[in-house]
């Protein structure tokens, strides 16, 4: 393990409770945001509050980065891209796996190492081995630096490919985002009918909770790319999403979100794989070209 010392840029609402975890761990602490003055809560409890962007990659050789996006990072290092050479930048920003890609090869050109970091918690979370960030970069780099980013939270590990953990946060969260706005149309329909969200939590939550299994079930047959109708069938699942749609509009609440389910549903209805499962429908994704 290397000596406790870690430099941190941007103290947003993240960095801010990241920087105040490395001080709480008795690290030596440099920090440096565009607005500087952000800087002062934790300069107050001593950090080193460098004067310019320089300063703070010159302090030392792990440089931790928490920022709106990958841009601000290149309107941050690129003024001061002279200095990069020899440093590891961990980039916790959160981007899209191409932008991870794109600053990996950019930092190389500089000689600087990345590693890609997609963090899984709110500022609360940080401090604690219960939160966990996914990383992807070289794997040495990321063992031998692996201590120090465990006084954030735990670590997935995710592989060398630069882009994977941009990959895997933006997977979770492809299905965080459409999960909860299926829960806010349901709860819009129910409210609709005089059910309150209190009333509604038990049915919600135990949806929710048997999500899982079908998850399980059908992960071997997905990766077979077997999608056999024995257990449920599109044709059925059209019929259910109509239902859902119908109940919508009786209810007068918006009804898109079941009408582009139904719409995908029906072209793998025409795709003929109406005696398949709707597990199908991954294909009918996959063919779209944009
Ligand atoms: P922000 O996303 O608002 O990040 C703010 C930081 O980015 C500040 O330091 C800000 O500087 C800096 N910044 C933005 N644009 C520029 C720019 N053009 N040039 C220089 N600096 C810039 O807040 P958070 O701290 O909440 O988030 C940081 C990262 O963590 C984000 O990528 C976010 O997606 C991710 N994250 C956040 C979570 C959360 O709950 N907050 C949860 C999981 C991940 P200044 O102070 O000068 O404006």
């Amino acid at each position: 393990q290397k000596s406790k010392k870690v430099t941190l840029i941007g103290l947003g609402p993240m960095g801010l409770a990241m920087g105040n975890a490395f001080l709480n761990k008795g690290y030596e602490l440099t920090v440096w945001n565009r607005t500087l003055s952000k800087a002062d809560e934790l300069a107050a409890k001593g950090a080193f509050k460098a004067s310019s962007v320089t300063e703070a990659l010159e302090t030392n050789e792990l440089v931790i980065l928490s920022l709106t996006s990958y841009d601000a990072m290149y309107s941050i290092l690129e003024p001061a891209a002279a200095s990069l050479q020899g440093k590891v930048i961990v980039n916790l920003s959160s981007d899209t796996p191409h932008k991870a890609r794109e600053a990996a090869k950019w930092l190389a050109g500089h000689g600087a190492i990345h590693i890609t970091g997609g963090v899984q918690v709110p500022p609360s979370g940080i401090g604690s081995l219960e939160s966990f960030t996914f990383y992807s970069g070289p794997r040495e780099v990321f063992e031998a630096n692996k201590k120090t980013l465990e006084v954030l939270t735990s670590t997935d590990y995710r592989g060398e490919e630069p882009g994977l953990a941009a990959l895997y946060y933006q997977l979770q969260m492809d299905i965080f985002w459409t999960s909860m706005v299926s829960y806010f149309h349901a709860i819009a329909v129910a409210k609709k009918n005089g059910i309150t969200a209190e009333e509604f939590l038990s049915t919600a939550s135990g949806i929710t909770a048997a999500l899982p299994q079908f998850i399980q079930f059908y992960t071997p047959r997905i990766d077979a790319d077997e999608h056999p109708g024995d257990v449920d069938k599109l044709s059925m699942g059209v019929a259910s999403v109509e239902h859902v749609f119908h109940t919508t509009e009786e209810a007068g609440v918006d009804a898109s979100l079941p009408a582009a389910v139904l719409e995908l549903f029906k072209r793998g209805m025409q795709e003929g794989y109406h005696n398949n499962s709707f597990t199908s429908i991954i294909k009918v994704l996959e063919k779209q070209e944009t």
